[in-house]
């Protein structure tokens, strides 16, 4: 059995049925980033103590023959931006270089109590701002599938780790694209949830009201196993919804057939790669060839979502990384004069360059004058794309898209040039203004062998339906 190849499902399997042990797997994907993470570079730090506390209870457990809990010993990654308790937090960032949180994300704490496994801490853009992981201020991510390329970002770590088999399944964020993009450069199921459907309590926030924690996965089925244990009201957040949570596994294999997917011309336009366009229209007529309805819809304010994502993000990460002085948390710069100057070297010492360049934009679109010309304006906007899919929704259950405009692009390659970089993120902005759900799942390769994904969105809390369509589409190929 290659224990490194195992999915959440025949994990939690071979623990149960005592052909391996919690502890054993564990250290199988240890010794995995030990002899290959050299040259990918997805993690930040290791939990190893306490990956093999949680791996001997799950062990004594099965030894006693108790039932065990739904992930026993699944061995996980988590982004760095979300908070461990005992375990050093960076986001990626110099400023929080020596953090150690007093407590956990929510998130991760649902997947421990269900008997997951924390590995470790995965690299990420500083704050999770950019689509490559180059703005890691530790290191660059190297792509699994080609070690020249990035592997997206801003959660590049946790797609490689789930790409290279160094993690089952890991936690990533996204607030513009950053786990949906990531998986499809990296060949693997990333999954943003609805606005309020998992708590972000113990996410190190970057823009409030578009973050989101979801899984990056190698199945279909595995996504919706995370979501299951991850979703749901937590008082600690009071933007987590109070709904129920559907049982997202059970409802995987109800059919397809006669659900209607929307095609959206605006995201099959211009700037999009020939190779990415026919994948995804091949991807379409594979879920026709299952009894789906192809029916095309407008989605027509799509143009203006990549500059309202820049205000509104920048706008509310300037506010977001105004708590990092040098008193609270992290670093503080060492023999200053005098406050002010303590603030002003603390910042300018431990940010990076795109977290300036953000905080800078932000503040710049949030003052006194400038205000309702570019944040109102922006949140003007986001209400038409937000209408935009209510619209589109009346008329089908979900909606195709291409994740990106391309597979994943050369190390190096969009450093000097931030607004090519941004423009990149134009098919996932929007699900992130809008609230929506959205999953991005592999279908197909460029000509070098590059992945693809497509992406699927849906109605606001029905991730059952997306869920659905890509499995079935995940099983047709
Ligand atoms: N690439 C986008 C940005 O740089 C999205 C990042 C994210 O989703 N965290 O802001």
């Amino acid at each position: 059995m290659d224990l490194n190849a195992l999915t959440i499902d025949s994990a939690r399997a071979a623990v149960a049925e005592r052909k391996t042990s919690a502890t054993a797997l564990a250290e199988a994907f240890y010794e995995k980033i030990a002899s290959d993470d050299p040259e990918i570079g997805a993690y930040l730090t290791l939990s190893k103590e306490r990956a093999m506390a949680t791996a001997g209870q799950i062990d004594s457990l099965a030894e006693k023959g108790e039932k065990l809990p739904p992930l026993a010993g699944v061995p996980i990654g988590i982004k760095d931006v979300l908070v461990t308790s005992g375990v050093r937090t960076t986001a990626g960032s110099k400023i929080l270089g020596n953090y150690v949180p007093p407590y956990d994300c929510t998130a991760v704490a649902r997947l421990e109590s269900a008997g997951a496994v924390v590995l470790g801490k995965l690299n990420c853009d500083e704050f999770a701002m950019g689509s490559s992981n180059e703005n890691s201020a530790w290191k660059p991510v190297h792509n699994p599938r080609d070690l020249s390329r990035v592997p997206g970002g801003s959660s590049g770590g946790s797609a490689a780790a789930v790409a290279a088999d160094m993690a089952v399944a890991t936690l990533g964020s996204d607030t513009g694209g950053s786990i949906r993009q990531p998986a499809s450069f990296c060949g693997v199921v990333g999954l943003k949830p609805t606005y309020g459907r998992v708590s972000r309590y113990g996410l190190i926030a970057f823009a409030s009201s578009l973050d989101h924690i979801g899984p990056l996965t190698k199945t279909v089925k595995d996504a919706a196993t995370v979501l299951r244990t991850i979703a749901g009201r937590d008082p600690m957040d009071s933007t987590s919804a109070e709904l129920p949570v559907p049982d997202y596994v059970a409802e995987l294999d109800k059919p397809v057939k006669a659900l209607k997917i929307g095609v959206a011309k605006e995201y099959l336009g211009e700037g999009l790669d020939a190779e990415v366009r026919s994948a995804i229209e091949a991807a379409v007529q594979k879920l026709a060839s299952l009894g789906c309805e192809i029916v095309e819809v407008s989605l027509p304010h799509t143009k203006y979502a990549i500059p309202a994502y820049y205000l509104v993000a920048t706008a509310e990460a300037s506010s977001n990384l105004a708590r990092f002085d040098g008193v609270r948390y992290g670093h503080r710069a060492a023999a200053v004069r005098s406050l002010s100057d303590m603030y002003r070297r603390t910042r300018d010492e431990g940010f990076g360059a795109e977290v300036k360049r953000r905080i800078m934009l932000g503040t710049y679109a949030l003052s006194a004058g400038y205000y309702d010309a570019y944040y109102l304006k922006a949140q003007r906007v986001r209400t038409l794309l937000t209408r935009d899919f209510e619209e589109a929704f009346k008329k089908v259950d979900v909606i195709v898209a291409p994740t990106s405009p391309t597979a994943a692009f050369k190390l190096g390659e969009k450093v000097d040039d931030p607004l090519a970089m941004y423009l990149a993120d134009i098919y996932t902005v929007t699900a992130n203004l809008a609230g929506i759900p959205g999953i991005s799942i592999p279908c197909g390769q460029t000509r070098e062998k590059l992945p693809i994904g497509m992406q699927i969105f849906g109605k606001h809390f029905d991730e059952a339906t997306i869920l659905r369509v890509a499995n079935a589409y995940e099983k047709s190929v």
